[in-house]
Parts: C-alpha cells; sequence; structure tokens
C-alpha cells in the first residue's frame, strides 16, 4: 500500500483544522453588539428622531479619518494587511506594549465574545456587574458558563470583593469601567485587588469602550505589561465615532489573545476602518476635544435635571441612567411618541431607562420630550414607519445564472 505522503498528510491537517474551526464556529453564538441588545435595532427610524439609545457618537468619524477613508478608497480592491500592522504598531508604540501584545478586530465586540468563549465554561463561571454590559452573560451563555451578577456597590463601582467570593470556580471577571449603562468607575486599585486573588487559569477582562469620556480613569494596559491574566478590550465605537465603520482592540499577553483569536476563522479587517483608526490615534486633537464636548453635554443634561428634581446617576461616560419614577417601558414609549428613541432598561432597575449623550439640539428634544412625560402629558402617536420609495428598486435586475 502507497504510504501517505506530504502533501497527504498537510491536507489531513487542514482538514482537522477546518473541522476544529467549524465547530468552535458552530458553538460560537451569536455574537451581541449594541444595537441588536438596543431594542430598537432592527426598526427604521423615522428621518427626524433623536436617536439616543446606542451609545453612538453623534460627531461620526473625525475629519482625518474621513480624509483617509477618502484616501484608501481607490485600494478597495486589494488585501492590505500591512496596514493593519501599522495600526497595531501605532497603537502599540502609543501605549508603550510590545506590537504582539495588541491584535484588531472589527470592533470589540468580537474580542469579548471569544475572550468569554475561551476561559468560561460549564465548569468555569462568569462573573459580572449588575447592572452591567449584557454582551458577556449572552457570551457566556453560548459558552454553557454559569453565569454570577454581582450588585453594584453603594457607588455604582464593581464590588470586586464580592464578585471574588461569588465565584470561586471563575473563568472571567468581567469589569467594564466606565461601567454601562451607569457610566460609573471602578478604581485601579480595586481591579489589581481583583487581579491578584482571582483563582488560577481565569482571567480579568477589562473593558475600557468608554475610558477616554472620563476624568480621572486609569487603564489597567498596565497590568498587561506586568504580565498578568488581564485582557483589555477597546473599541473605536465611542469617542472615536466609528461604529458603523468597525475596529476594537483586544490587548493582552500573546499566549492569552492567541487564545481569542483560535475563535476567529478569518481575519481581514476592511482598509477602510483601519486606516480611520490609525488616523484617528495620530489626530492628538481627536480626544481631548471630543471628551470636552461630551462632558458639556452631559453636565448641561445634568444641571438641567437636577433643577427639574429628577433622578439620575451621575456619570463620567457617554450616557446615563434616568429614573422615570415609573415602569421605565411606558417611559420609552411615551418618548417614542415624541420621536425621540432612549433606552434601554436593565432588569435590576426597571424605573431607570439609559439616556446617550447627543448634541446638544437633540438633547434640548430630549428634555422637552422627558418634561412631557413626567408631567403626564399625552402625545399622539408619530408614524415609525419609513417607507421605502416606491423607485427603490427601479433599474435594478435580478441576475440570470442559466
Ligand atoms: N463593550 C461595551 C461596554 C460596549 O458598550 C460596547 C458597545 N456599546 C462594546 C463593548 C462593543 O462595541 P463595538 O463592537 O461596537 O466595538
Amino acid at each position: 500500500m502507497r504510504q501517505p505522503d506530504a502533501s497527504h498528510t498537510v491536507s489531513r491537517r487542514c482538514f482537522l483544522n477546518l473541522t476544529l474551526a467549524a465547530s468552535a464556529a458552530a458553538a460560537c453564538g451569536t455574537i451581541f453588539t449594541e444595537k441588536l441588545l438596543a431594542r430598537t435595532h432592527d426598526k427604521p427610524y423615522p428621518t427626524d428622531a433623536v436617536v439616543i439609545d446606542a451609545n453612538e457618537n453623534p460627531l461620526g468619524p473625525s475629519q482625518a479619518a474621513r480624509d483617509a477613508i477618502a484616501a484608501i478608497i481607490a485600494s478597495g480592491g486589494r488585501y492590505s494587511p500591512w496596514l493593519t500592522d501599522e495600526l497595531i504598531k501605532t497603537f502599540a508604540w502609543m501605549e508603550g506594549l510590545p506590537a504582539d501584545h495588541v491584535t484588531v478586530y472589527p470592533g470589540s465586540s468580537e474580542p469579548l465574545h471569544y475572550a468569554v468563549l475561551a476561559f468560561a465554561s460549564p465548569s468555569r463561571s462568569f462573573v459580572s456587574a449588575d447592572p452591567g454590559y449584557e454582551a458577556g452573560p449572552h457570551a457566556a451563555k453560548s459558552a454553557g458558563a454559569r453565569i454570577v451578577n454581582v450588585p453594584l456597590s453603594k457607588h455604582y463601582a464593581h464590588d470586586v470583593r464580592a464578585m471574588l467570593s461569588a465565584a470561586p470556580d471563575a473563568g472571567v471577571f468581567y469589569v467594564c469601567t466606565p461601567n454601562n449603562p451607569t457610566g460609573t468607575l471602578t478604581s485601579h486599585s480595586d481591579i489589581e485587588y481583583l487581579v491578584e486573588r482571582k483563582p488560577q487559569g481565569s482571567i480579568v477582562l477589562v473593558d475600557e469602550a468608554y475610558i477616554h469620556f472620563a476624568d480621572g480613569a486609569t487603564s489597567t494596559i498596565d497590568l498587561v505589561k506586568a504580565g498578568k491574566d488581564v485582557v483589555v478590550l477597546r473599541t473605536f465605537s465611542k469617542i472615536y465615532g466609528m461604529a458603523g465603520l468597525r475596529c476594537g482592540f483586544a490587548i493582552g499577553r500573546p499566549d492569552l489573545v492567541a487564545k481569542l483569536h483560535s475563535f476567529q476563522g478569518w481575519n481581514a479587517m476592511p482598509i477602510t476602518a483601519i486606516v480611520a483608526a490609525t488616523a484617528s490615534l495620530k489626530d492628538t486633537n481627536l480626544v481631548p476635544e471630543r471628551k470636552r464636548i461630551n462632558t458639556t453635554t452631559r453636565e448641561a443634561v445634568f444641571e438641567w435635571l437636577r433643577s427639574n428634581g429628577y433622578a439620575f446617576i451621575p456619570s463620567q461616560s457617554n450616557c446615563f441612567l434616568l429614573d422615570t419614577k415609573r415602569d421605565g417601558k411606558q417611559a420609552l414609549a411615551a418618548m417614542e411618541k415624541q420621536n425621540v428613541y432612549v433606552g434601554r432598561i436593565w432588569p435590576v432597575m426597571p424605573t431607570y431607562v439609559r439616556v446617550t449623550i447627543g448634541t446638544p439640539a437633540e438633547m434640548n428634544r430630549f428634555q422637552a420630550a422627558f418634561s412631557n412625560v413626567m408631567k403626564g402629558v399625552v402625545i399622539s402617536s408619530v408614524s415609525r414607519q419609513r417607507p421605502m420609495p416606491a423607485q427603490y428598486f427601479d433599474g435594478l435586475r435580478r441576475p440570470s445564472y442559466s
């Protein structure tokens, strides 16, 4: 009988890899993003709607990012992996990290999901705060892991001591700072406390999606540099205004981030997102300027809420929780009738709704609408549907393959 030659061996290995990738994909489950979690993700908004329900940035990509996209469009027919390399090297240099500690994804939803799949399992639980960002628990469900929700402390920080004692079997401790939805911070020293005492083989997954908006927030990238079992997530969807362009990072020791990568079959990033992200990082005014704009608008809203006696949780982020003093669902519906889309609600705080900071003009409309809700002014419904224009398919042909 003929012995299998090298090419057979290679094909068999490839087949095995493909099979493993296919079963990983099958076990992967749905990756949840903000818009999928937002109540309104699948419906069109009327054109004049105020959309402050998904923590998007109303400013969109910076001018530098737009220019970079325009300049790269003609190369859109090519795969250009060296552009990803440049983005990684730029970020790594800025943070003083070795480049092999940084991996790029189309947003941070993917690495969040993969980190949970890689480190949580039926025997290793997933621990997070309540209220907290729900994508992690959804991933934990896909992993078959026990989900341990620990209430936030009275200052709305992650209660790291309670998290530790609630789950000695933890595989993942998820810490989002500033937290989504409260916009509140967990101190670096508390995260360090958690890192030093967590069970062996677990990771602390620190989600820094909103860190640029906050005063006095210290990144935990230093713990990555110190070789700890920490994976930090960053996204370009928030301060950089690139939610629709899709770019984010997982930052961690190479052996840890490699485990996330094994869930991802294909890693070609859209070149538009890559060049926009690189240009955004190089634009040194972007973060301070946008932070100032967000803070000014947010604090003006807080001032208005305070002066009207309305209750809210003071936030350091681009969103906050607002107490509607009724079933939050009723308040959402009443706001929607006025063409203002806020939301969503966390079951543990059912009278609160999350509000994203929009432009000053959008927040004025939010204030008028919320005032009507609180005063019991009844507004008749506006139509949500944006009809598809009759001529939408004009000139389109169905392809014929015969
Ligand atoms: N983490 C948190 C806390 C978020 O709120 C979001 C989105 N809102 C993400 C991660 C993921 O965002 P994206 O996939 O757009 O990068």
